[in-house]
């Protein structure tokens, strides 16, 4: 009993403190962008996983780097020098691959800030984020040509992991700098670690799920109050019950978790071909408890504050 309270009141000081920065929102400073609104599918023309929060006109942070994004990187202006930190949800290819790319790619840009990498702790299947950078550009990796990129002061600028600790079930925060604060909760992914991540800044939120089932109930308390919330929609209401519920959250899940966490905008995304062609019983099912504004992402898209 004692133990529960204390959780309660452990929960609802981070739903305040995370709706505090989400107050006074200025939002003609802030858009998310959608680099990929696909998952790792060849034939869905869509980039996979990949969204900018772009801040007063420059590309502040990139949340994963699935292939394609890095074309789109390009392709919608963004500046590599603007970027204060790139966070991936997990590793899996769709969320990961083109990480190289832009390594390689910001030898031919003027960056010298270094650059902040974020993801999830590892386990017997992942390795971790940081042994995933070690065993792309280690000196032992498979780029060893690109290992001066983890040594301070050896390239223009360095790249710098942080963890989010899987086993927690807390919100764990990350002061990026004065204006932005990260946050990540870990969420179930079948097997593989993976992490939620909310983005405040400008005292506005936007909270990306990342590919997870519903299975750990931590991203209500993560989205709190978001101003927009992407969520990975990569299954559709009628595969309830089936395998496939073990990766990924159906409809009447992602309908919850938003009414539950009072996000003002729901934009979903990592659509696959089990999801595609069904937006409208998608909708339907969503709106039976969510009754804000649903969107149904493309690459290139743009989603303002509201
Ligand atoms: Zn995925």
């Amino acid at each position: 009993m004692k133990k529960g309270i204390t959780a309660f009141i452990a929960l609802a000081s981070v739903s305040m403190s995370l709706s505090a920065y989400a107050g006074q929102c200025n939002k003609d400073a802030i858009k998310l962008q959608v680099l990929g609104s696909g998952g790792p599918e060849l034939y869905d023309n869509r980039a996979s996983s990949g969204y900018i929060i772009w801040h007063n006109e420059k590309a502040r942070i990139l949340v994963d780097t699935g292939p394609g994004t890095s074309v789109n990187f390009g392709k919608v202006g963004a500046d590599y020098k603007d970027l204060e930190a790139i966070l991936l949800t997990h590793l899996h290819v769709d969320h990961s691959a083109d990480l190289p790319a832009y390594v390689k790619g910001a030898v031919f840009t003027d960056r010298i800030q270094d650059l902040a990498l974020y993801g999830p702790s590892g386990n017997e299947i992942m390795p971790a984020t940081k042994d995933f950078v070690t065993r792309l550009f280690g000196k032992e990796g498979v780029y060893p040509y690109l290992s001066d990129y983890l040594i301070p002061y050896a390239r223009n600028y360095a790249i710098e992991v942080n963890q989010v600790d899987i086993n927690k079930n807390s919100v764990q925060t990350f002061q990026l700098n004065d204006e932005v604060k990260l946050s990540a909760i870990a969420v179930e992914h079948g097997p593989l670690p993976a992490a939620a991540w909310r983005v405040d800044i400008e005292g506005c939120a936007i909270t990306f799920s990342g590919d997870m089932s519903a299975k750990r109930p931590n991203l209500i308390a993560l989205a709190k109050g978001s101003d927009i919330l992407v969520a990975h929609h990569a299954i559709p209401q009628a595969a309830k019950g089936r395998p496939a519920t073990a990766l990924h959250m159906i409809p009447e899940q992602i309908g919850h978790i938003a009414k539950q966490a009072g996000v003002k905008q729901l934009v979903l995304s990592h659509r696959m071909s089990p999801s595609v062609g069904k937006e409208q019983n998608t909708l339907k099912v969503i709106k039976q408890q969510y009754s804000g504004d649903v969107r149904f992402a493309e690459d290139l898209d743009t989603f303002d504050i509201q």
